[in-house]
């Protein structure tokens, strides 16, 4: 991986600026899901670890001047609490006040900025803001792989004035589990796509076409492509204006080999609400709507899945938020988990509709990233991984 890991960086004696993802849900100062911190503690020990001080930063939510509701105080405390030891959190993420803290940091600790976007040049990749951002440290570590899409000061900009830079373990263990998608990945190599819109993943489809044997479609997306086949969808959520996209995309893939298997039965109910009941078959009444794949779709999903030996997973295959439209993302991906395969999930709504069950840990990669894991998937370059390169 042309990608440096922070093994390869000398850390002892130095001041590391560690860009993390740290925009963790929030209700009041309570965070509701801590999963994002806990997955970059791993960098983070290892730095203090090494006899370096750490200058952790992230962004958290989407302010654009200073907001106290969006300070990183909570966050500063799990920290502390989790790395039992004190974590600071600074007034700013520049300016000398926050180089004062920097500065009387010991090695062995880490540092806190606050919330990076509390300055509009962080996502204006602001050169001097970037420069800022570097005062006081001598090595760059990015473990954000949530933002890696972004091309911000924190991610990018700054790159070019810590020249010791390379990427944290959380960084690459996310690219390698994606790369494993790319290069050279074992066939039949097959692709679950769900969630909500067509016009959200044609990307990702398009990409996935030059690759896989077979891509599963479940979700409310699939209505669009059965619409598009001139099957009857009852009141199902359809993309009117992607109908001609979705025939496309059958076309091509038509044309490539690629085996698109849509669902052939289906849950449906009068409307997504507490109290549904799911009523099954494999045609949708005009006054109901889909909302979740049906139990011979199941089977045919977890037929082709007992074959594969490379499996990704984009979007939930029903209205999952409710138990009752969440039996065949669950079924599929019970059976996913356990057939040995190399099974990459990304996306946020995948990862929250599986989370809590046991054999999720059976996946071989839950990845952290929504945007970036789509655009990755999409083929593109994230400009957070490319400005790491050697
Ligand atoms: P996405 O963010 O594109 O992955 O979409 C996830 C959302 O799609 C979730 O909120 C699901 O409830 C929703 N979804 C999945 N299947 C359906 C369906 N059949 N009808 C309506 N919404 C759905």
């Amino acid at each position: 991986m042309p990608v440096p890991s922070i093994k390869d960086l000398s850390l002892k004696g130095k001041k590391v600026l560690v860009r993390c993802d740290f925009n963790v849900p929030l209700e009041g100062a309570k965070i509701t899901d801590t999963s994002r911190i806990d997955a970059s503690l791993d960098t983070i020990r290892y730095i203090l670890g090494q006899g370096a001080a750490a200058v952790l930063c992230s962004h958290l939510g989407r302010p654009t001047e200073r907001t106290p509701e969006l300070s990183l105080k909570p966050v500063a405390e799990y920290l502390s609490q989790v790395l039992a030891a004190k974590v600071a959190l600074a007034p700013d993420c520049i300016g000398d006040i926050t180089l004062r803290f920097i500065n009387d940091l010991p090695m062995g600790h880490a540092l806190l900025l606050e919330n990076l976007r509390f300055h509009r040049e962080e996502e204006a990749n602001d050169r001097d803001f970037a420069h800022e951002l570097a005062r006081g440290k001598q090595v760059y570590v990015n473990d954000a792989f949530g933002t890696a899409h972004r091309a911000h000061a924190s991610t990018v900009g700054v790159v070019r004035f810590l020249s010791e830079h390379a990427a944290g373990f959380l960084m690459m263990r996310e690219l390698q589990a994606l790369n494993a998608l790319t290069v050279n990945p074992e066939h039949p190599y097959v692709a679950i796509l769900g969630g909500a819109k067509v016009s959200d993943k044609i990307g990702v489809l398009k990409n996935l076409l030059t690759r896989v044997d077979a891509i599963l479609i479940g979700g409310a997306m699939a209505y669009t492509f059965l619409k598009a086949q001139g099957v009857a969808v009852g009141k199902s959520r359809v993309e009117e204006d992607k109908l001609e996209l979705a025939r496309e995309v059958l076309a091509l893939a038509s044309s490539r080999n690629v085996r698109v298997i849509l669902p052939c039965d289906h849950a449906f109910a009068d409307a997504p609400e507490a109290g549904a009941v799911a009523q099954t078959g494999a045609f949708i009444p005009d006054d109901k709507m889909g909302l979740d794949i049906g139990p011979e779709t199941v089977r045919q999903f977890v037929a082709e899945l007992a074959g594969a030996r490379t499996v990704v997973w984009n979007g939930p295959l029903g209205f999952f938020e409710l138990p009752a439209f969440a039996v065949g993302t669950l079924a599929v991906g019970e059976s996913l988990a356990n057939s040995g395969a190399t099974s990459v999930l990304g996306g946020g709504d995948t990862s929250a509709a599986v989370a809590g069950h046991d054999w999720s840990k059976r996946f071989t990669h839950i990845s952290t990233g929504g945007g970036a894991t789509l655009e990755f998937l999409e083929g593109r370059e994230l400009p957070g991984v490319k400005a790491l390169e050697r």
